[in-house]
């Protein structure tokens, strides 16, 4: 694992990883463990942690589960080096 990502301040086990929502390339932070999720401009401190649930939610408008009728893959993917 790259050394150079940071570590979850809620797990503190692993690493938090770029991802970005497919629709408009919105960048932000996911521990995709405990599904922690920071935008760009925050510290990564528990006290900024957003769950993805609930992001995607409101992105998309959905009351109550977003994953009913979708999976991570259609809303967001992993920003790879390079890209
Ligand atoms: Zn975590």
């Amino acid at each position: 694992m790259p050394a150079s990502l940071p570590t979850c301040p809620r797990c503190h086990q692993d690493w938090v990883y770029p991802y970005r929502f497919k629709d408009d390339g919105a960048d932000f932070s996911l521990r995709n463990e405990c599904d922690s999720v920071w935008w760009p401009h925050q510290v990564l401190e528990i006290a900024n942690a957003r769950f993805l649930d609930d992001v995607v939610a409101a992105r998309l408008r959905v009351n109550g589960n977003p994953w009913e009728t979708r999976v991570w893959a259609d809303v967001i993917e992993p920003v790879s080096e390079g890209h």
